[in-house]
């Protein structure tokens, strides 16, 4: 068996991340390869040459592998003792899917950068209205779109199984069917046997449980509800405390004055506008804060709730077909 490893050497440049489907970026933005670094057997060795060769530091390298290094009978033996174990696991970390800054489209107003009023109070007390009629009057449908948004975008991949690359449970099959591949293959090896497994045997079922799949039913009830969202944004400041946040910029127009007495004069006088990028960002900010306090335990007990069930009912699996292929070494 095959084996890729990254060594210290590596400089974090991140040149290979994404080039081959084994190698991503780890916490401390050096390459890490997933599944132990084992290789299932139908790799393309050529296409990983190409990125071995491409690492700048020669951190990359394939070395051979074997997971126990007893032959025969007594290293089919204690490769049985390992397949036996349960397979590990980590929760995933909090910081894949808390919640973090969701976008929020700004709102654009006609009504910003026109000098028309004749006070600096005026053009914030107009601003503040402006930004209560286009932004902060429809708060409470911008939480709901940011739930939806964060549950479907962040949350998804972590509570419920789709097979697609990035989701978590689909990651955990594949790596579950590479270890099993490699042992047998090692167990193959060992005997000088071809196993006679059955066609499905690398299919997994595995599925989310029912009180997951209710628990996000639920999670989705509060990304909808009214009510809820309502009790988020009760959080917010009041409007009033958004004054401070309202831009308001200043010109020198020249005015025509008539006098009943003689001739037009033009006199200067200040002119002034509002501007809402501002508020609008701030009010964004603050929404996002509020629901970072509101969903981030939720969340957690969400995707802990199903990373455990899902790999008990994984492991229930891993140890019926370590059982079968312990029937089929009995029977060579
Ligand atoms: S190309 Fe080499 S140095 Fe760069 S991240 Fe990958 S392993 Fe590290």
């Amino acid at each position: 068996m095959k084996k890729l490893v990254v060594s210290r050497e590596c400089t974090a440049c991140g040149l290979c991340f994404g080039c081959f489907d084994f190698l991503k970026e780890g916490n401390d933005g050096k390459a890490v390869v997933e599944n132990n670094g084992i290789l299932p057997a139908n790799v393309t060795m050529n296409k990983l040459q190409e990125v071995i060769n491409n690492c700048p530091v020669n951190a990359l390298k394939v070395e051979n592998f074997e997971y126990v290094k007893s032959s025969g009978t007594k290293g089919v033996k204690e490769l049985l003792g390992i397949m036996r174990k349960p397979l590990d696991y980590k929760l995933p970390s909090a910081d894949f899917y808390k919640f973090n800054n969701v976008e929020i489209p700004i709102p654009y107003s006609p009504n910003e950068h026109r000098y028309i009023y004749k006070s600096y109070d005026s053009a914030v007390s107009a601003g503040l209205d402006e930004f209560n009629r286009i932004m902060y009057s429809q708060r409470v449908a911008l939480i709901q779109q940011v739930v939806i948004k964060y549950k479907n975008d962040i949350l998804l991949p972590y509570v419920r199984l789709e097979n697609k690359k990035g989701n978590y449970y689909y990651g955990a099959i594949n790596e579950a069917v590479t270890k099993m591949k490699a042992y047998v293959a090692e167990i193959e090896e060992k005997t000088g046997r071809k196993l006679a497994l059955p066609k499905n045997f690398y299919d997994f079922k595995v599925r989310e449980g029912k009180s997951q799949k209710d628990m996000f039913k639920l999670f989705e009830t509060y990304a909808i509800d009214q009510g809820w969202a309502s009790s988020i944004a009760d959080g917010l400041d009041s409007l009033s405390e958004y004054r401070t946040w309202v831009d308001v910029d200043d010109t020198t127009e020249y005015v025509r004055k008539s006098h009943w007495f003689g001739d037009d004069t033009y006199e200067e006088e200040d002119r002034y506008c509002f501007k809402l990028r501002d508020v609008c960002r701030e009010l964004a900010k603050d929404i996002n804060f509020q629901c970072h306090l509101e969903l981030d335990t939720m969340a957690e007990n969400l995707v802990n709730g199903s990373v455990k069930y899902f790999f008990g009912e994984l492991n229930k699996e891993w140890s019926e077909k370590v059982k079968l292929v312990e029937n089929l070494i009995g029977k060579i």
